[in-house]
């Protein structure tokens, strides 16, 4: 493959998926709206859910003091729980609360959580019923971010997905971009576009209600994040085309998802050379300065972000690393087949979880480095292991050229702690081992 210069013999676009349904660490979806609610400039997310929900968001998002927030958690009491009160009557009058008190809000998502599931509360009809009320000053739409359902990254999916069926109409020939990324990092990505002279782009999540363009059945899409399966569903169901690619993660996967997009538009060879060269030479040296702490190294992902598979390819084919195990929580080939093809056969690729027995592998295989949950990584360090925390490469930028270096990064800086803590302390680390 022309981008690839370590295109594999045989990849692992056909290696057995080790399917596992057993007890799974990770957050639940509410996470997501941490970093939705910044991109999302008129939205507001309403988690009807308990303490845990509020307390959840509160600490991981920070409170903010200065600036009106854009999320919030209508709390479901003892009294809701039971049954004794009526959850609908409780919803429409905090919505009424808060929609008076706000009228910066155009889109208000109803976000469903553990509790509001097990009551059964039917969100989906209470964003019906107070669109009605409230459109078309606001448009009210549920997504679920229950710990039930959905992984942490598979908030942004269910969020994304709902907002879909919204988008209007357009026959218009144009591209559209799935997935929240930082704005330095869209804007880097439209103006690469834009030198190529594409044009027509629009991203999902937009700014603002205001700013949604249509989709229709000349839209191609590309993903920016390959958790977005329902969102996948979601754009193809509206009769948009899926561009398929290896994710934008390094100098290479950058070059080839910017290339199938090229491709589609009718980009000339020479002006893609001419537009990505210098951005790509410089992702090539800064991944070279930390990639001399990586080849040959070893890498196993615990199932978390759903990044793994993409960032197993970086790690692979620009970094030297083996990976020993990728764990995902879902695998989707029509969304990661084209990483897979790129991953050098070998690795086990497991979908879904069962912790202990993952434990028990990774102990056996002891890799140089272990991306996991949060809850994971503290025990697997005190074993000796050097762990990544998997929700840091959410929360960092790492898409595009200007961004490859600092991935790579993310990967040498614990391995680099590790050797410096060994330089200094080796009876220390011998006896974690
Ligand atoms: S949605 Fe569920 S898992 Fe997430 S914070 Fe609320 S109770 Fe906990």
């Amino acid at each position: 493959m022309k981008d690839f210069p370590n295109t594999p013999a045989k990849g692992c676009g056909d290696t057995p998926i080790l399917k596992e349904r057993g007890q799974r660490e990770v957050f639940c979806g509410l996470t997501g709206i941490i970093w939705l609610h910044r991109k999302m400039q008129d939205a507001f997310f309403l988690v009807v859910g308990s303490r845990t929900c509020a307390h959840l968001l509160q600490s991981a998002a920070g409170v903010m003091i200065f600036a009106e927030p854009r999320f919030g958690t209508a709390i479901l009491e003892e009294k809701d729980l039971a049954g004794l009160a009526d959850a609908n009557d409780e919803l429409d009058r905090e919505v009424e609360r808060l929609l008076s008190r706000r009228p910066d809000i155009k889109q208000l998502f109803l976000v469903g959580s553990c509790p509001s599931e097990v009551i059964k509360l039917d969100l989906s009809r209470a964003a019906e019923r107070l669109s009605e009320r409230y459109l078309p000053d606001v448009r009210v739409v549920n997504f679920s971010g229950s710990g039930i359902e959905t992984t942490f990254t598979q908030g942004e999916d269910t969020c994304l997905a709902a907002m879909v069926p919204n988008l209007p109409h357009s026959d218009e020939r144009s591209l559209l971009v799935a997935g929240a990324l930082p704005d330095v990092v869209e804007d880097q990505m439209r103006d690469l576009l834009s030198k190529m002279g594409i044009e027509n782009v629009q991203v999902l999540p937009a700014a603002n209600a205001a700013s949604e363009r249509g989709i229709g059945p000349n839209t191609v899409f590309a993903l920016a994040q390959p958790f977005l399966g329902e969102t996948h569903a979601e754009l193809i169901r509206r009769g948009c085309r899926h561009i398929t690619a290896p994710f934008p993660f390094g100098a290479q996967g950058t070059t080839a998802w910017l290339r199938a997009i090229a491709t589609e538009f009718g980009v000339p060879d020479d002006l893609f050379e001419q537009v990505t060269a210098a951005p790509r030479a410089r992702a090539e040296k800064a991944i070279a300065a930390h990639a001399q702490d990586l080849n040959g190294k070893s890498v196993f992902f615990f199932p978390d972000s759903q990044l793994e598979i993409p960032l197993a390819r970086f790690l692979s084919n620009e970094c030297g690393m083996n990976a020993i195990e990728i764990g995902a929580p879902y695998i989707q080939k029509s969304i990661v087949g084209a990483d897979l093809d790129l991953i050098p056969e070998g690795p086990t690729l497991s979908e879904g979880q069962d912790v202990d027995l993952q434990l028990d592998r990774a102990r056996a295989a002891r890799p140089d480095i272990t991306v996991c949950g949060l809850g994971l990584a503290n025990p697997l360090e005190a074993e000796g292991l050097t762990t990544k925390w998997a929700i840091e490469l959410v929360f960092t930028p790492v898409h595009f050229y200007e961004q490859a270096g600092d991935l790579a990064g993310l990967f040498s800086r614990p391995m680099r702690r590790k050797a410096a803590i060994k330089a200094f302390h080796p009876n220390r680390m011998e006896a974690a081992e």
